[in-house]
This record gives C-alpha cells, structure tokens and sequence, in this order.
C-alpha cells in the first residue's frame, strides 16, 4: 500500500510533531500512546516506512519485535505489569487509524481494555508512566 509520509507517526519520526518517547535507537522508536487504553500503553514503530505488518520488510519486523520484546519487559518490571496485551492492526477494515505500522503495547487484559484511540490521557499521568518505563529500560 502506498505509504503517506503525512502521516502522525511520520511526523513524529521528523521531530514535526513531539511524542513522549521512552526508547529509540537507529531503526526503531517507542513511544506512549495520547490516547491509552491502559495506562503506561506504549507504541513500537520502525522507523522505515510501511503502512502496515504486511508492507515491512521481514528482516525490520524481525529487529522490531525484538524491540517490542524489550519495551514489554520494562513495562512488566516498571508497572508490575501481571499481563501486557500486544496489539497490531493492519488495515483501516482491521480499525487502523495511523497508517504507519505499530505494535501496541498495552498493560491490561484483552477483557479490559478502554476503547481504541478513542479519549486523550491526562499528559501529567502519561508522562509519568513513561518515565517509570524509562527508568525500567535503563536498568536492563
Ligand atoms: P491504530 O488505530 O492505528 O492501531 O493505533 C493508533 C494509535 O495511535 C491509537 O492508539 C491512538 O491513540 C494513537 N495516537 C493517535 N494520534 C496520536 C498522536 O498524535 N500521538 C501519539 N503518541 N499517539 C497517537
């Protein structure tokens, strides 16, 4: 599918728009979600640009769920996290609203999850989920 570079997390990765981040390294950057269906729900992006799962090229999927690997650890010992719900949506028909792939990271269970990008989190509190998962990440 043809990639638009417009896109929210396209301007993210250019520094057009700003984002919570909590890692980053050359191919890969995460970051916490505006509008959380759990607290501490974290966004894992390559930064190639794919639309969805199925536009990334194999050997970047493969680094990228090492990272998302990573970032689930940190929320695991940060939040004591006893389950993290990860999620991809591949498609605007799957309820994909930012065409740049991303894997969700969301400490919650499957039966409690809030709805999907649906209301902004307070920042004061995103901002502190991130830096305990920032702190978690440091440590490892
Ligand atoms: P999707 O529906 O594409 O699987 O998920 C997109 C996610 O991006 C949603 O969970 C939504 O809350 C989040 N989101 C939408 N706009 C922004 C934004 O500007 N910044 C951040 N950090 N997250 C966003």
């Amino acid at each position: 599918m043809a990639y638009d570079d417009q896109n929210i997390f396209a301007k993210i990765l250019t520094g057009e728009l700003p984002a919570l981040k909590v890692y980053e390294d050359d191919q890969v950057l995460a970051f916490m979600d505006i509008m959380p269906q759990a607290d501490g729900h974290t966004l894992v992006i390559p930064k190639a640009p794919a639309t969805t799962l199925l536009d990334l090229d194999p050997e970047i999927a493969a680094y990228t769920i090492q990272v998302v690997q990573k970032i689930a650890k940190a929320i695991e010992s940060a939040l004591d996290a006893k389950g993290i719900v990860l999620m991809q949506l591949s498609g605007a028909a799957a309820g994909q609203t930012v065409p740049h792939v991303h894997f969700h990271l969301i400490p919650s269970s499957i039966h409690q999850l809030g709805r999907h990008a649906a209301t902004p989190g307070d920042p004061a509190v995103i901002q502190a989920f991130a830096d305990k998962i920032k702190a978690a990440l440091a440590t490892q």
